[in-house]
């Protein structure tokens, strides 16, 4: 059986062996360009940010990481619904991303 993958940021399609790689490195599928992303965004957002972006666009909410709203940075923003959250750094926040 033929599965199809494809990156959780782009749609672009991706082979099994970066699909694998990708969901075993940060729980969710991404191409390589979307790997290399996330991992500079790490740099400056915490991993419950990003753990609570990737839950939300598996949902399929339009959610942006770090958006900069031309004052500050936010860690996750969902312009449509006009939300920004800002994720607590001191909290025991804990948020799984799941896939399957
Ligand atoms: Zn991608």
């Amino acid at each position: 059986m033929d599965k199809h993958y494809s990156c959780l940021e782009c749609n672009q399609s991706i082979t099994q062996g970066v699909f694998n790689f990708s969901v075993q490195q940060f729980g969710v599928p991404l191409c390589i360009y979307h790997q290399d992303w996330i991992n500079q965004m790490s740099e400056q957002s915490t991993i419950e940010a990003i753990s609570l972006y990737f839950e939300l666009k598996q949902r399929g909410v339009p959610a942006e990481l770090e958006k900069f709203d031309g004052f500050k940075h936010i860690d996750i923003a969902i312009p449509e619904a006009k939300i920004n959250i800002e994720v607590d750094r001191s909290s025991q926040l804990q948020l799984r991303t799941s896939y399957g």
